[in-house]
């Protein structure tokens, strides 16, 4: 299911037993505690949801309580506990489902109907929100209803039939998830994706947090791609409202702007990627100069010196904005820091507020908290890297875990005997 955006705030929907208070287990299944005595507020949950308000998300609590529909537990009992969990962990509220599997309402999880009546309510964000819960119909909730979810696993033994985006092992760790998501939202440094291939790029266009997309002669051709204008005219339909860079190819001054030109042309999202010399080694500081006096969008590409920078600084006099993209991971490649240059090169660009420093090529994760910590403007970051987003804040026993099985499996896989 695709994001739903239907308001601006950001939340975190919370199930209840299991979650917030423990869970009473019996024969490996959950229960709610039978009243307020029962009731146990669950390790790190009060530090836990501080956290998350500290962050600015609105708490809402999502619980089935079938048991008041069976029979088995008054109304009054559900209330008094759940006032008692708002009061103490500053709950904004608590949406309730007194329903049992007969009744076939709307509202009993995995229906997502409580989230989404609490949404439209309080003008939430369902692409930005998370849904945290001990069980899969919680984690299914979530999921339809386009949050992101996390499964706390307490180990109960029942199957699995929803698979959550995130799993912690306690109420600490999904914050910390949830947290770390935020901060990627947060941060001031754009996350660009790098790629040619058009179901990654349509898949990325829905994700928030991407700014902007770029492109160059070699993804494309690893794509496949034969028909370059077809292709970019074709992606820039989808999408139309974020900074898209597509890359000259001609190797002569004059063949570079006719170029130039056409590709401006495409969408008034395009920015024209120009390489900072040609073949031979010539400076394009001249086509720089006389596209930027006629106004286009210019991202100056395969740099990796601070005195090619210096160079083509006086160059920008029409642009409305263009990128200097420095090729840090390729700096990487050859045994050098990139750290240093791209701070001076920030450093540089600073007067002209039209221009922002590309952090390109990158070769890991880590290099996006790179880019941010020095104030880099944006991260170019290649669909392959950005698969990654998901392991951020991931447990290391877990990832830990993960990995022995993968070498077990493989090796099982490869029929290995010794
Ligand atoms: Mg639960």
């Amino acid at each position: 299911m695709g994001v739903r955006t239907i308001g601006k705030r950001r939340a975190v929907f919370l199930d209840r037993d299991g979650v917030l208070n423990r869970a009473v287990v019996r024969e490996g299944k959950p229960y709610p505690p039978a009243n307020i005595r029962e009731l146990e507020v669950a390790p790190g949950v009060d530090a836990g949801c501080r956290a998350l308000r500290d962050a600015g998300y609105l708490l809402i609590g999502i619980t089935n309580q079938p048991d008041v529909a069976r029979g088995v537990t008054e109304k009054k009992v559900v209330e008094e506990i759940n006032q008692y969990l708002s009061k103490r962990l500053s709950i904004d509220s608590f949406r309730v489902c007194y329903h049992d599997n007969t009744d076939d309402c709307e509202c009993r999880k995995p229906k997502p109907g409580l989230i989404l009546v609490a949404a439209a309510e309080k003008d939430i964000d369902l692409g930005a929100s998370f849904m945290v819960g001990d069980r899969w119909k919680d984690i299914e909730a979530g999921r339809r209803a386009g949050c992101r979810t996390v499964f706390i696993d307490n180990h109960y033994s029942e199957s699995n039939e929803s698979e959550p985006t995130f799993t912690a092992g306690s109420f600490l760790e999904a914050v910390e998830v949830i947290l770390m998501n935020a901060r990627l939202g947060k941060m001031t440094t754009k996350i660009f994706a790098d790629g040619a291939d058009r179901e990654g790029i349509l898949a990325l266009y829905r994700q928030p947090y991407i700014k902007g997309f770029t492109t160059n002669p070699t993804l494309m051709r690893k794509a496949g791609i034969t028909d370059y204008e077809a292709f970019a005219r074709s992606i820039l339909k989808e999408v139309p409202d974020r900074p898209f860079s597509f890359e000259v190819f001609a190797d002569e001054m004059s063949e570079m702007e006719r170029q130039a030109m056409i590709i401006s042309q495409w969408g008034a999202n395009v920015y024209v990627k120009i390489p900072i010399t040609n073949t031979r080694g010539e400076s394009t500081k001249d086509v720089i100069r006389n596209l930027s006096a006629k106004g286009l969008k210019l991202n100056i590409t395969a740099m990796m010196t601070l005195q090619q920078v210096r160079d083509i600084l006086p160059c920008f006099n029409g642009s409305p904005s263009s990128y200097v993209s420095i090729f840090a991971g390729r700096i990487a490649d050859t045994g050098c820091d990139p750290l240093g240059i791209m701070k001076e090169a920030v450093a540089l660009l600073r007067p002209n507020p039209k221009l922002e420093l590309i952090w390109a090529s990158p070769r890991e994760l880590l290099n996006i908290f790179h880019a941010e910590e020095i104030g880099c403007h944006i991260i170019t970051v290649t669909h392959d890297i950005l698969k990654k987003l998901e392991l951020v804040g991931k447990n290391l026993d877990e990832y830990s875990l993960d990995t022995v099985r993968m070498f077990y499996e493989d090796g099982k896989k490869s029929g290995f005997t010794l």
